[in-house]
């Protein structure tokens, strides 16, 4: 929300997560750390351990299915990195049980643990669900962390500390002691320690708290979407509503889309060619964008993951998110790209909220 109000305000939106494909990365860190969990238990056994893998993957895959975008994921297998993030956490979890484990008797005897449960800081305003908290150290469990040659990773890691301040003073708040040290754990198993220093904390959250005030005062005066949202390469570079945004297109088109992880990019329908499977479609769309090459490009999508956007017109405005650009500056859709006809994508509409529908401050929106 700092850095854009408008995506913090769509992050509170139940709705705009339709338009969002979700990242099945961090469907198996919920289900690496659920696994963990299983194996803190002080009468835990392997098999427990196979069931909790295989609910929480059976849960999260049915949930993908009835989703318009990530019906692409409905079977794990497909999930990427499944097989190596399934071994790691077996393993892992097998490893704690083995040990034998005092300190899974421990924190069974203590009953401290406190894993997402939802808690309310400052007066309710503030809430979150950290993934894990023992009484000491609370972990956030991420699918992944970014590549330090990446731009943008000091973007992404800086977010995520700063998730965690957060979740400090909701702790503290919430369960009346401050936390030691905040952990963000990879499903990789790569960690990350983040000191939580309780000046820095609060004034974080303090600082949180203003910027939702500025938003709510804006919703509350049916601001513009537009108004609120400010593009660059920071804010949306991961940002999953890249397709409804109003204010992302016009900078793309200016700006193009190098500097951002995924190639993103806007191109008028020329026509669709289907392909003899009846699944693999070709679209030929005009693209006018830095970095990419001008004129008509095909772009192979496949209904059953990229959806069915044969019937669209000649002339229909096409937006493609998480796409590929090749080294000639053509596109290529692989298994995360979502291509949208504009016509099919709802407009935002602040419709002047009431204070008391205002988004809350949850740590990571
Ligand atoms: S795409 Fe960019 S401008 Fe639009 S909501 Fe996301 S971060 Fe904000």
């Amino acid at each position: 929300m700092r850095l854009c109000a408008l995506r913090g305000a769509l992050a509170a939106s139940e709705r705009a997560e339709n338009w969002v494909l979700h990242d099945p990365r961090a469907w198996l860190g919920t289900a690496f750390h659920k696994v963990l969990e299983v194996a803190a238990q002080p009468d835990a056994t392997g098999s427990a351990i196979e069931r909790a893998w295989a609910t929480a993957v059976a849960e999260r895959a049915a949930t993908a299915a009835t989703h318009p975008l990530d019906s692409r994921y409905s079977a794990p297998d497909r999930w990427p990195g499944y097989f190596l993030v399934r071994q790691r956490a077996i393993s892992s979890a097998q490893r704690a049980l083995a040990a034998g484990d005092a300190s899974r008797h421990r924190n069974a005897r203590r009953g401290r643990a406190s894993t997402e449960r939802l808690l309310l800081a400052r007066g309710g305003r503030l809430a979150g669900r950290p993934d894990r908290f023992d009484g000491r150290i609370i972990t956030e469990y991420k699918s992944s962390i970014p590549d330090p040659s990446w731009s943008g990773a000091a973007a992404v890691l800086d977010s995520y500390q700063r998730q965690l301040r957060l979740y400090a003073v909701i702790v503290a708040d919430a369960l009346g002691h401050w936390p030691a040290a905040g952990r963000i754990v990879a499903a990789s198993g790569q960690a990350i320690d983040v000191p939580l220093a309780r000046a820095a904390c609060e004034a974080e959250a303090s600082a949180a708290l203003d910027e939702l005030d500025g938003l709510n005062r804006r919703l509350v005066a049916a601001a513009p979407a537009e108004s609120l949202a400010r593009p660059s390469e920071r804010a949306c570079g991961l940002c999953p509503f890249q397709a409804l945004c109003p204010a992302f297109w016009p900078w793309l088109a200016a700006k193009g889309s190098r500097g951002l992880p995924d190639t993103a990019a806007a191109g008028v329908l020329d026509r669709v060619e289907l392909g003899q499977d009846r699944d693999l479609y070709t679209a030929y769309l005009a693209v006018r964008q830095p970095f990419l090459a001008e004129g008509l490009q095909p772009l192979i999508l496949r209904r059953r993951i990229h959806g069915d956007l044969t019937a669209s017109p000649r002339g229909a405005f096409w937006r493609i998110v998480a796409a590929r650009a090749k080294p000639d500056g053509r596109l290529r859709a692989d298994l995360s790209t979502c291509a949208f006809d504009v016509d099919d994508l709802p407009d935002i509409v602040v419709a002047g909220a009431s204070p008391s529908f205002a988004p809350l401050l949850t740590p990571g929106n």
